[in-house]
């Protein structure tokens, strides 16, 4: 379906501005003032998001098998993020670090940083996990073995991948870093009482980042984080950490997303705040950031999908017309933010 939206507010706004100057009374002899909306006019072509390469991209992540740290299957998924963001002309990083899990066990952590224009002050980040559960907790059977996470991680990874290949095809007027975090999703598991602090056994590759940054004194005007945006049935409210951090972020992008058409999508309503990476990334490392993630208000205790941290979050449930919703608004954002 590609994203007609987009072609079409582009073409449109090229059109209007040709035609303004087609009208220009300069031309006819007026004074050169009359000249200024139609020079001053911008306008800016957002390339149009490719929903099918961006599945590919999921269902790639999820052939793997489960991206668990410290196991084969992880680390040759690293390595292929890495060779695919070189491909798109991004300027790679591999980011090694070691984290402790809440059990003891020294995870050995990869965050994939992809940057284009690299040289660029002026910055926008854009991220996601690529590390999946190692348990299915929340399901009722086969609850000690790793899920193939399709939409808890591969999805905002697929989503970005796809960003990546645009950006790689006409370069962004801002500078972009494409961030996939390792060891998001390793926290304890719910069989094992919750401890007061607990949430701290979540997002270790972004906290890992936050202290040790790729870039010393790295900035960026926002952050962007894309989690679980693949689903057919995806609702993407306000989340909490985003509104307490960045909430003009937020606004931006809701609003974009609304401009769009995705307005049904994308709702106005507050969530709790959640445990994600970017509250890491805004807290620790002082980049506001929005979460773009799929929580189900009336869901209880944890709004999540019914796919969350269970079996069932496999390609079955990852649905194009998602995927293309949330690529489309964040390509918008980066080419005209
Ligand atoms: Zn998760």
């Amino acid at each position: 379906m590609g994203a007609p939206g987009l072609v079409g507010k582009g073409v449109a706004l090229a059109v209007l501005v040709l035609l303004m100057q087609a009208c220009s009374p300069s031309e006819s002899g007026n004074a050169p003032a009359m000249n200024a909306p139609a020079t001053s006019a911008r306008t800016y072509e957002v390339p149009a998001f490719d929903e099918d390469s961006a599945y590919a991209y999921v269902e790639r992540q999820v052939a793997f098998g489960p991206r668990v740290p410290n196991t084969p299957e992880h680390d040759a998924c690293g390595e292929w993020l890495a060779r695919e963001l070189e491909r798109h002309g991004a300027q790679v990083l591999v980011q090694e670090g070691r984290a402790r899990a809440y059990d003891g066990t020294i995870l050995h952590m990869q965050n994939v940083i992809g940057s284009f224009h690299p040289e660029s002050r002026d910055r926008i980040m854009l991220y996601a996990h690529w590390d999946t559960r190692p348990f299915a907790d929340k399901d009722s059977t086969r609850i000690r073995e790793p899920i193939d996470g399709a939409n808890d991680g591969a999805s905002g990874v697929g989503v970005l991948l796809e960003v990546a290949r645009q950006l790689g095809l006409k370069s962004a007027d801002v500078g972009v870093d494409i961030v996939f975090f390792d060891a998001e999703d390793y926290g304890r598991p719910a069989w094992i009482e919750t401890t007061e602090g607990s949430f701290r056994d979540w997002c270790l590759g972004s906290q890992f980042w936050a202290q040790n940054p790729h870039v010393p004194r790295y900035r960026a005007r926002f952050g962007l984080l894309l989690d679980m945006v693949g689903a057919a049935d995806a609702r993407f409210h306000q989340e909490g950490t985003s509104l307490r951090y960045a909430p003009n972020v937020v606004r931006k992008v809701w609003r974009r997303a609304e401009l769009l058409g995705f307005g049904d999508r994308f709702s106005s309503k507050a969530t709790p705040q959640t445990i994600d990476d970017n509250l890491f990334v805004s807290d620790m490392a002082g980049i506001p950031s929005a979460n773009i993630v799929d929580y189900r208000i009336k869901v209880r205790p944890m709004g999540y999908g019914p796919f969350h941290h269970t079996h069932a979050d496999n390609m079955s449930i990852i649905d194009r017309n998602t995927l293309n919703e949330v690529g489309s608004t964040v390509l918008s954002v980066v080419y005209e933010p």
